[in-house]
């Protein structure tokens, strides 16, 4: 795996003020700072002329230093490597911001948002995800008002000092989500995340209202010391009427794979039939962790409510309960990569950790 390098800049922001905040702005790439090639296609352009197209952020009382991925991504290339990059930045520039805005391609951005979040609780300061449908160029871009408004967000503290959202989130369309909790539900629309089991943590109009109640409080909590190790050896299995066992054992029977978020039906229903019960029950004796979630965008996962999910209970499939997806697969690779047994890693999965489930 390359070494995923980045440039910091710190941003002359000439104003005679003292700064309200010092903000540190992360670019990793994403249609945010994309330009059309002469081939007609989207390429990621340099971060620099970014900064120069929203020439307004200049204006705010805020001292703003940039780091930019030399290499801007697609959010389609993330990976574990460069979630680990963002929290080492992050640690490292974490004594001298008061926030962070992290600028991120939208496809994989609530996957982005509740990794951070698994690692970096007590951090107690702003760490805002945004990104943009439309690239900061064009004249009908979104980019613009994610950016400012993210920024604001990021700077803002209550009156007795504190950070306003002292958590990981993700803002987009005038809507803060808590990261853990948001998902991408349009490739089109500017309005392209939910967060349909968590309340929004604000909501940008003529002002920024925040919902202090669903926002997390600051944390007694030292950061962890080391990096986390993301272990990717974990699957997905999406049941739909017709599956087969083939199909099933294929990833189940698979011995690399030690994690499978099974995404059911509804309240957490799957099929009932001898030989997928057979698998599932088979799998869990071999101490692969299989964990529950629904395909369904709201609601929970209620293993017993039906009885096509009591035999799911009953072979040992853990309850995501109401986790998303992304909060789901970044859990798992997070929990199973901290070595524990199998029965502390399904402890751990099921104990909150910065507010992504229950
Ligand atoms: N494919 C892009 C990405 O996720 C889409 C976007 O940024 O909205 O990087």
């Amino acid at each position: 795996m390359p070494d995923i390098t980045y440039t910091k800049i710190v941003l002359d922001m000439a104003s005679p003020k003292p700064p309200k905040a010092n903000i540190l702005l992360i670019y990793t790439g994403g249609t945010f700072g994309m330009e059309r090639n002469s081939e007609g296609n989207l390429v990621p352009f340099n971060f620099a002329r970014v900064v120069e197209s929203i020439p307004v952020i200049r204006s705010f009382d805020l001292q703003i230093s940039v780091v930019a991925f030399d290499k801007p991504i697609d959010s389609s290339d993330m990976n574990p490597t460069h979630w680990n990059r963002l929290i080492q930045i992050i640690l490292d520039e974490e004594s001298t911001h008061d926030g962070f805005v992290i600028l991120h391609g939208t496809d994989t951005m609530a996957f982005t948002a509740s990794a951070l979040s698994y690692a970096l609780p007590g951090l107690n300061k702003p760490v805002v995800i945004t990104g943009a449908q439309l690239p900061v160029s064009m004249p009908r871009t979104d980019a613009r008002e994610n950016l400012i408004t993210a920024l604001e967000i990021a700077s803002a503290r209550q009156p007795n000092g504190q950070p306003q959202v002292p958590e990981v989130s993700l803002l987009f369309n005038h809507h803060l989500m808590r990261g853990n909790r948001a998902q991408k539900v349009q490739s089109s629309k500017f309005d392209a995340f939910r967060s349909e089991n968590y309340p929004l943590l604000a909501e940008a109009g003529i002002e920024i209202t925040y919902n202090q109640n669903a926002i997390l409080p600051l944390v007694n909590q030292p950061m962890a010391g080391s990096l986390p190790h993301w272990f990717t050896g974990v699957g997905v299995l999406k049941l739909f009427p017709g599956i087969t066992k083939p199909a099933v054992e294929a990833l189940l029977n698979n011995p690399a794979v030690k994690g499978v978020v099974l995404e059911t039906f509804g309240a957490g229903n799957a099929i009932t039939s001898d030989w997928f019960i057979n698998c599932i029950t088979e799998a869990v004796r071999r101490e692969v962790i299989i964990l529950n979630v629904s395909q369904c965008l709201g609601g929970y996962v209620h293993q017993g409510m039906y009885a096509t999910s009591q035999l799911l209970a009953k072979a040992g499939v853990v309850s995501g309960l109401d986790l998303t997806f992304e909060a789901a697969i970044t859990k798992l690779m997070w929990v199973l990569g901290r070595g524990l047994s199998y029965n502390s890693t399904i402890n751990d999965l099921l104990t909150p950790i910065c507010g992504e489930l229950g």
